[in-house]
This record gives structure tokens, sequence and C-alpha cells, in this order.
């Protein structure tokens, strides 16, 4: 049988541990379509962290310690920035600054970022698809208690998820156009899968360029989302503080209302088997499993479990 396509949505860390769970499988042929609203200039390049998080952890070059970055990286260039007074708050290793200043000297000659990021992930051997929503700029802003609108990696990396929000909003998402490619995997998926991400700035960036949410309501595909929270509790990052600064359930609830009408089955945490019933009435439908990602094994493991789901559902549910 040919392999099964299917299109995930995905962000960064929890984003590329889906990818990687699916890509393990040989009857999977993957479309990743990744976030581009965290990228940022940095030195005069432009960096792309969510993409190159995919890009380095399908390529097995992501440094596993942290999830994200290159493995056996090192840190001189950012040395001598720091040596001439640049601002080096954002990490960035010597391995990975020759990536962006590809893509910047790419993009300055006018090639799509959506090419760029393809011949980059081939490059590296990556033989799944890494697909940009948008060849537009689209940018997270996150608006503080204190009337501060940040960049996402002012707000995350520079400022450690500290200050308070009270707005998020992105810079250029009404006028952005979807890409071809964007459009076309979702159309010929049979299966959309919604990464265990961010809801509110690794997918709703994605969701939010205008088509894309209109091709994954008509795309045919069954569509299942994961939990990116485990007992009411994030893995990591700040979608818990994000998501009750905004008046939304910071658990597997709150996440199932968010994607009421995207998705038909929500697989949650064993550990959620509570919210079930909850969930059952007001989103889709809920499916319990171990979705903590650590090892490899366990990332392919889940995405197995997806795949039954959608593919051999008597098996699924056994
Ligand atoms: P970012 O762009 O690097 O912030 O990454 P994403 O938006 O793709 O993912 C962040 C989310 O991933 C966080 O809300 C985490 O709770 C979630 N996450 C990370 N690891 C896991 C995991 O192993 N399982 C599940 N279910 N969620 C995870
Ligand atoms: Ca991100």
């Amino acid at each position: 049988m040919s392999p099964r396509k299917v299109c995930l949505l995905a962000g960064g860390v929890g984003g590329a541990k889906m990818a990687e769970g699916l890509a393990a499988h040989d009857d999977v042929a993957l479309s990743v379509i990744g976030n581009v609203a965290d990228d940022e200039s940095f030195h005069g390049l432009w960096v792309s962290p969510d993409i190159d998080t995919l890009t380095y952890s399908l390529a097995g070059r992501i440094d596993r310690s942290q999830g994200w970055g290159v493995a056996d990286e090192g840190h001189r260039a950012l040395e001598t920035l720091n040596l001439l007074g640049a601002e080096t708050w954002m990490s960035l290793g010597d391995r990975d600054f020759g990536l962006h200043i590809h893509r910047t000297m790419r993009r300055a000659k006018g090639d799509r970022p959506s090419d760029i990021a393809r011949d980059v992930a081939r490059a590296f051997g990556v033989t799944s698809d890494i697909l940009l929503p948008t060849d537009d700029v689209v940018q997270t802003r996150l608006r503080t208690t204190d009337g501060r609108w940040l960049s996402f990696q002012e707000y995350f990396v520079r400022e450690r998820c500290a200050p308070e929000i009270r707005d998020i909003a992105f810079s250029g998402l009404d006028m952005a156009r979807p890409t071809p490619e964007a459009l076309a995997a979702i159309a010929s998926a049979e299966l959309i899968v919604v990464a265990p991400s961010n809801p509110l700035v690794s997918i709703a960036p994605i969701l939010g360029i205008p088509g894309i949410n209109e091709a994954l309501r008509a795309a045919a595909a069954p569509k299942i989302a994961v939990s990116p929270f485990i007992d009411g509790k994030v893995v990591k990052g700040p979608a818990d503080r994000m998501m009750a600064a905004l008046g939304l359930r910071a658990d597997a609830l709150g996440v199932a209302r968010r994607y009421r009408g995207l998705a038909d089955r929500l697989v949650i945490d064993h550990a959620d088997a509570g919210l079930k019933a909850g969930i059952a009435a007001e989103g889709p439908a809920p499916h319990c499993s171990d979705i903590l990602m650590k090892s490899q094994a366990d990332k392919a493991r889940l995405a197995r479990e997806i795949l039954d789901l959608a593919f051999a559902p008597a098996e699924a549910m056994a």
C-alpha cells in the first residue's frame, strides 16, 4: 500500500516531537506545516526558530537535552558579538548561525521563504516535507499588563516569560496569503494532526492565515489533535499562563474548546480521564493515551496510536 498522506500542524518543541513520531513510520508520507510567527531578525539575520526546530529534529541534529538548537554546538560567534557590545540574549550557536546567514542571503535575493525551507530540509537529509503556512511575514506580539508590546522571543527568551500577558496579536496576519504547498497538503491529506503545540502562539498563527482554516474545514481527512496539557499542566513553556490570561481553561478541556469545529478527536492523557465527559459534551471526541513523549519510542508509539485511530479504529479502540 502506498504511504498515507499525513499533514501535521506544528509549533516548535512539542510539534517537532510529534513530527518525529509520525516520520518514524514507513507507511506515512508526512507534510508538516510549521509556525513562522516566532521569526525575528537578530544581528541582521532572519531567524525562524520553530521551522528550524522541526528541521533539526527531523534531521536528527537537534540538541535533545534542550529540545531546540543544534547538538554539539559552540558559541564563538555570540562571544564576538557580545565583545562588540551587541545584545546577545538570544542564544544562537555557531552551526545555527550558518543556517541564518544562508536564509537571510537567499531572502535578500528574493527567494521564496518556502523554497528556502524546503531546500534547507533536503540539504539536512529530511525526507518529510517542511512547509510554511505563508511566505509573508507574520509575527506574534504579546501585550503585557504593564502595557508593553513584546515580540515572542523578547517575551520568551529575554524576559523568560516573567511578564503577565494581557493580549496576543499577530502582525501581518490579515494580509498574509497561504502558500499553495500548505493548501495542497491540507486538501490531499488522508489524516490531519494538530500537534501538542501551544494553541495560542504556535497553532493560532497557522490557523489565522486567511484560507488555512477554511481549507482545514473543507478537508475530507479526519482531524486529530493532541493536548499539550497533561494533568492540568504544560510539559514546558507558558501555554498555561497564556490560556489563563485570556480567560481560557488551562487544561485539556480548554484545548478541546479551543479546537471545537477544527478537530474531530482530541487525544488526552490518561491522567485527564476525568475530563472526558466534559470534553465529549463540548469539544472533539476524547481519546485517552500516554501523551508524554520523552524517548523516540514514546513519539513513535503515540504516532502509531493516532494513525490507528484514523485508519484502523477497531484496533485502536480495543
Ligand atoms: P515551542 O514553539 O517550542 O514553544 O513548542 P510548541 O508550541 O510546539 O510546543 C509547546 C507545547 O508542547 C507546550 O505547551 C508543552 O506542554 C507541549 N509539550 C512538550 N512536550 C510534550 C509532550 O511530550 N507531550 C505533550 N502532550 N505535550 C508536550
Ligand atoms: Ca515557538
